[in-house]
């Protein structure tokens, strides 16, 4: 194995958290920082020469190849796993800029009670009214402590929304029911495409409280604090499963990578795939990757940080034997326990009389309602605990992705008469979408499994996972608020979701998977502190969506964000000896 000179960090994954991490760290101290990519490097230039639907949006192009590494499935610990071999409900990114360059943009701040699950409601409702077999925690860090870095992670991204509760003070036309801001978003909203303003006038009309979708689709030209321009977005509606072609969408390659191309301590290495984190007497002593030629090397460091993204963080974890793996049997060990993913369903689909012009969007271009999200509305009377946002979000109608839509009017499934409907529906249908609370489970989690292997001989990570009744009520719950709204922005038919039955591992519902090494207050409860360093190895970091204790409502991505940056000044300033 080639050993290679140490260096002061070693970040394994070249994304969203990765980036950012290596950015703070070259800009605020003198560290040399190694980040290892697997992937190969990506380029704005890349997407304006060879962009087509087909390529990204079908044969999904910038995600993970899963003849090389995907992930088994089962529903409970009865079942046998069985490898998923084609993408489903999730889409793991691979290259620089991992899951942030195909991403949508959308970048809500959680909820303060999110942080809080397991006192707030406890406290509200008492324990008996506690889903069967939850696993909340409380996170061990607050909304309030967050903010600052909240806003740090907004500027950096541009973020166009409009504030809706500035220091206390509630804003209409804002997200009334969110947490205290310090500042009026970075960008003002983006333009409303049709569909988006018939939600938002609907739920005027009904006494809702609509606001503007936060975007990372930059609505103007900005310019960041790291001196970074990017344009305004030109609603070309390519993209989520697409990098942006003129830079509107917020990217770690068009956002990070000007600012680390600079720094002579930033060193990038690309299609180099990390296999184990190597400890010795309880600290991290670098990682073991195989580089693009195929050698395996050792790169020494002072800090270990894993940045692969929930999933691979855990497995990281896990391959490398560090830290107790959680038993679903006995409730101990804590490494994989929490695994959740956001609830995302098509709430309605909507048929229109008129045409939509749906083919305008961008992938966060849209109103949403946060009247039913977590506890702001009374539970008492509920069959569930926890909520979540309804929204319509324009991400544009790709005619591949998007075409074949008809209602359940029409009966046929092909033919002449599905063709006329088909074709008639293109641009007269629209979707209400929802995003719900995913609590933390018991009997939900990620082990690796016996049987399956990657490219190199590592075991896969098998995830464990169902939904429960809560769940499932609060999906048919906010299913019904749907239609309703649908009914009063003029749709003819609606197509309400079915419901949730068992965790479809086929159906893509959103790329955030949370947990696996979650924080909390105590290595007997959790692997990471608060600044996402691991309990007993104090030179590792484990960053990401990896760390949340269960699934808030909204998108994680902005989170996973603000708690790098915390993390990173924690580093910079020596806080956290190391
Ligand atoms: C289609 C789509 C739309 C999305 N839309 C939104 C949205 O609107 N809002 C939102 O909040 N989030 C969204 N997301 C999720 C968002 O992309 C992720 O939350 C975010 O990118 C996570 O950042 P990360 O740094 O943890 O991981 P990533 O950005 O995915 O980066 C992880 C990197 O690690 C690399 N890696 C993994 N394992 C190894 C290894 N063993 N060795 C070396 N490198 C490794 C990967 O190749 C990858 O580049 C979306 C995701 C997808 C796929
Ligand atoms: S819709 Fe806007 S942000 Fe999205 S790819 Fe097009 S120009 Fe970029």
């Amino acid at each position: 194995m080639k050993k290679l000179p140490e260096t002061d960090v070693v970040v394994v994954g070249g994304g969203w958290t990765g980036l950012l991490l290596a950015k703070e760290l070259t800009t605020r101290s003198s560290r040399e920082v190694v980040v290892l990519e697997r992937g190969p490097m990506r380029r704005t230039a890349d997407y304006i020469d060879d962009m087509d639907e087909l390529d990204y949006a079908i044969r999904l192009r910038m995600m993970t190849d899963v003849r090389h590494e995907t992930i088994t499935f089962r529903h409970t610990s009865r079942d046998r796993a069985l490898p998923v071999r084609q993408h489903g409900s999730f889409l793991p990114g691979t290259g620089v800029g991992g899951g942030g360059e195909h991403w949508s943009g959308i970048s809500y701040r959680y909820q303060p009670e999110s942080f809080r699950m397991l006192s707030h409601y406890r406290n509200r409702y008492g324990d008996a009214r506690l889903p069967a077999g939850h696993a909340l925690q409380d996170w061990g860090i607050t909304y309030d402590e967050l903010e600052p870095y909240y806003w740090r992670a907004e500027q950096m991204l541009g973020l166009s929304g409009k504030a809706g509760n500035l220091g206390g003070r509630k804003i209409e036309g804002g997200n009334v029911f969110e947490g205290p801001r310090s500042h009026e978003y970075p960008t003002p909203p983006m333009k409303m495409p049709y569909l988006a303003a018939l939600f938002r006038d609907a739920t005027n009309k009904m006494g809702y409280h609509p606001y503007p979708m936060p975007a990372a689709t930059t609505s103007q030209t900005y310019r960041n604090p790291d001196g970074v321009i990017r344009s305004g977005c030109v609603y070309c509606g390519y993209c989520e499963r697409y990098g942006c072609m003129i830079g509107a969408k917020a990217q770690p390659t068009n956002t990070l990578m000007p600012v680390l191309s600079k720094r002579k301590s930033f060193h990038l290495r690309t299609e180099c795939w990390v296999r184990r984190v190597v400890t010795e007497g309880g600290k991290a002593r670098g990682v073991m990757y195989v580089d693009a030629q195929g050698e395996e090397c050792f790169q020494p460091a002072k800090v270990v940080v894993l940045a692969s993204w929930s999933v691979n963080n855990t497995r990281l974890l896990l391959l490398s034997k560090i830290g107790e793996p959680y038993d679903p049997a006995t409730g101990k060990g804590v490494v994989g326990r929490n695994l959740t993913h956001q609830v995302s369903a098509p709430a309605a689909m909507m048929f229109f009389d008129e045409p939509l012009n749906r083919f305008i969007g961008a992938g966060s271009a849209g109103q949403s309602i946060g009247d039913v999200d977590g506890d702001v509305f009374d539970h008492g009377s509920l069959p569930f605990l926890g909520g979540g946002l309804l929204y319509t979000v324009c991400y544009g109608f790709r005619p591949m992705a998007n075409f074949g839509v008809v209602p359940g009017s029409v009966k046929a499934q092909w033919g002449s008469e599905w063709k006329k409907a088909a074709l008639h529906h293109y641009d007269r249908t629209g979707r209400l979408s929802l995003y719900g609370d995913h609590f933390a489970y018991r009997a939900n989690y990620m082990d690796l499994d016996p049987t399956y292997k990657d490219k190199h001989g590592d075991p896969l990570i098998r995830f464990t996972m169902d939904w429960t009744d809560n769940e499932r009520k609060l999906c048919d719950y906010m299913t019904g608020k749907a239609v309703e709204i649908a009914k009063a922005m003029g749709a003819k038919q609606i197509t309400p979701f079915p419901g949730l039955r068992r965790y479809d591992a086929t159906r893509y519902q959103s790329t955030h998977i949370q947990g696996g090494a979650i924080m909390g207050s105590s290595p007997e409860s959790s692997v990471v502190n608060s600044y996402q360093q691991h309990w007993t190895a104090p030179n590792l970091f484990v960053i990401g969506a990896s760390t949340f204790a269960h699934s808030p409502s909204s998108n994680p991505t902005l989170t996973a964000l603000a708690l790098t940056y915390r993390t990173a000044e924690a580093i910079v300033n020596k806080k956290l000896n190391v």
